[in-house]
């Protein structure tokens, strides 16, 4: 018997191992994000109607309006928040289905994660125990304020797109740390990276996105 785990036909090994080739083509460089999602099983995480959908390089709907990352967003912003070295703890904000997330953990030592619809952020739960990802902490809350007595985090990540860089977010980073974030621009949003440094910040605009916007207070 194989295992919903496992996957058959379009939601198999080898159909994760074709998007992994893909992302490569795509210029994600990063092996150990590689690695990750030529394990992780992603059709899992989405609707069951739209599991043979999951390894295509499409986002998709998660319901309530809002939308899962596509394979490529989710391997760039790892990447981008890795930056070649090791993470210990990283904050994600907007979990929506858990899949960047059960990315994350497979990778540092302990995600912490902010989701503001409830009714999303116990799908995830569902999700990541399923895949076992057990050095995860979620969190119901608004993630435009972070979680400042965790804080420092080696990187956080965001998930949805916010008219400026909150400020709160920053403060959260550790020297060094790095914020990976959707940013609108004048030129739409721009996937924008924020390091903290030694006097200051430096910023880097990156690839052009589309995501949910960001929003504040919870449901
Ligand atoms: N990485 C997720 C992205 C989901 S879309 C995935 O691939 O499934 C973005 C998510 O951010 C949505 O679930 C939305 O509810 C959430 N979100 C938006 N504003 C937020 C906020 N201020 N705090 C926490 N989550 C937020």
């Amino acid at each position: 018997m194989t295992g919903r785990l496992d996957g058959i036909g379009m939601t198999s090994q080898r159909t994760r191992l074709r998007m992994v080739e893909r992302l490569r083509e795509q210029g994600i460089r990063d092996e150990a994000v590689l690695a990750v999602m030529a394990e992780l099983p992603r059709h899992i995480f989405v609707d069951e109607a739209l599991a043979s959908r999951a390894y295509e390089d499409i986002s998709l709907p998660l319901g309530f309006g809002q939308t899962i990352s596509s394979p490529h967003t989710v391997a760039r912003m790892t990447e981008l928040a890795r930056g070649g070295g090791r993470l210990e703890t990283v904050l994600e904000v907007g979990t929506g289905c858990g899949y960047q997330t059960a990315v994350l953990a497979k990778l540092v030592r302990k995600v912490y994660s902010m989701e503001r619809l409830a009714a999303l952020l116990n799908r995830a739960r569902r999700h990541l125990r399923e895949v076992r990802a057990t050095n995860v902490h979620l969190r119901h809350g608004d993630g435009m304020l972070g979680m400042p007595h965790l804080a420092p985090f080696d990187a956080i990540v965001t998930t949805a797109a916010a008219q400026r860089v909150p400020r709160q977010l920053v403060e959260q980073l550790r020297p060094a740390g790095r914020l990976v974030m959707p940013v609108v621009t004048a030129r739409g949003q721009q996937l924008t990276v924020i390091e903290r440094t030694a006097d200051g910040y430096s910023e880097r605009r990156m690839d052009q996105v589309k995501f949910v916007p960001l929003l504040p207070g919870v449901e």
